[in-house]
This record gives structure tokens, sequence and C-alpha cells, in this order.
């Protein structure tokens, strides 16, 4: 098995799927994680704890 061990033991398997998106005060990889039955992405900042939800891209 290949699973990264940062990986939250409650998250979809999808996460791996979703874009990067970095904070927009810290520059770094914010945390990911699958909201409202899959359909919104949240972004968590691990440094300064800044949020950011986006709508999931229709594929
Ligand atoms: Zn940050």
């Amino acid at each position: 098995m290949t699973e990264p061990s940062t990986s939250p033991s409650n998250a979809p398997s999808q996460t791996a799927d979703l874009p990067d998106r970095l904070c927009t005060w810290c520059k770094v990889a914010m945390t990911k994680r699958l909201v409202a039955g899959g359909q919104f992405i949240h972004y968590t900042c691990p440094k300064c704890v800044f949020q950011h939800t986006t709508k999931r891209a229709p594929k």
C-alpha cells in the first residue's frame, strides 16, 4: 500500500484527486477535505488555520 501517513482517517479516498491550493498568506499547501457530500472542497492551512471552501469543478 502507498497511503500517505498524513491522510486523515475520516477523509474520503478521493482527496488525492483534488487540486492543491496554496494558503493566501503562508504559500504552503493547504489540507483538503470534501464536504457537503463531495460537492465542495474545504481547505485548511496547517500553519495559520486560514480556511477556504470552493465548489468542485464538474467532470
Ligand atoms: Zn496559512
